[in-house]
């Protein structure tokens, strides 16, 4: 499963095709969205937000289209004019610029709203901010971690639930707990100041670094870190702190990996 780092790079190739450009062209598979067709035709895409899984992408006009992938969505970017290539999947939405098209494969929950009114939306109204929100800060998630709705949960568990920080998953909870050194039977209430100031700290450094980096080798483009793993699927490989093997279980029924020395 994608985490938010993937997802947002998969979200800025749709930016980089369609945004600010004149929709020539705007079809939508489903009956209920068939009237938008032609009041978004020349209108434009201003901006696509991602929020953990699902994507809401802005119109000039004041219209959002919301879509969620579930496993099986899929987002593909291709030249203007272009017929998609053969496929299996059913196409639900193509927004069609004179440079590029973005095409919508296989996804079910797809709907329009108002801007102004989509954060009513049930699914982002149960979600938490996403991890990835450049005004996200260390302190809100850390008010976050102490809240009635959290600082009772094992963060083993709690840093998989999208209602948390939407867009953590498998890779990024493993790597944030190595990084702040922390087990993940913990529960917030039970964190001291500096454990608390440091998982709330790694929870947006990880995912950040990760989006930035991740699966880049050029360290002329980068000059600072670049996102490796340090504990995810780095069974009896030895810590890069410690030097102590990693080891793997099973934690909230996923695959979880940590270095038994150095995270307490
Ligand atoms: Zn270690």
């Amino acid at each position: 499963m994608p985490e938010g780092p993937e997802i947002r790079r998969a979200a800025d190739l749709l930016v980089r095709a369609v945004v600010n450009k004149p929709l020539t062209d705007v079809w939508f598979a489903f009956p209920s969205l068939k009237p938008y067709q032609s009041a978004l035709r020349g209108t434009k895409v201003t901006a696509i937000e991602t929020r953990g899984k699902a994507l809401l992408t802005h119109f000039s006009n004041g219209l959002t289209l919301y879509s969620h992938n579930q496993l099986y969505g899929v987002w593909r970017v291709v030249n203007a004019g272009e017929a998609p290539k053969e496929t299996q999947r059913s196409l639900r939405v193509k927004l069609e610029t004179p440079d590029a098209a973005i095409l919508l494969y296989s996804a079910s929950e797809i709907g329009i709203y108002d801007t102004a009114e989509i954060e009513n939306h049930p699914f982002l109204q149960r979600i938490g901010p996403d991890v990835l929100d450049e005004t996200l800060t260390v302190a809100q998630v850390r008010e976050r971690l102490l809240s009635p709705k959290f600082r009772n949960r094992q963060l083993g568990g709690m840093l998989l639930d999208q209602a948390f920080l939407a867009g953590l998953g498998n890779y990024l909870r493993a790597e944030i707990l190595w990084l702040a050194k922390l087990l993940p039977g913990h529960k917030s209430r039970e964190l001291n100041d500096a454990e608390l100031n440091a998982l709330a700290d790694a929870c947006l450094s990880v995912a950040r670094l990760s989006y930035a980096t991740r699966g880049t080798m050029d360290e002329n483009v980068h000059h600072g870190a670049l996102f490796r793993f340090n504990v995810f699927g780095r069974t009896g490989k030895p810590c890069a702190r410690c030097d102590d093997p990693i080891v793997k279980g099973s934690v909230s029924s996923r695959p979880f990996f940590w270095c038994p020395v150095c995270q307490v």
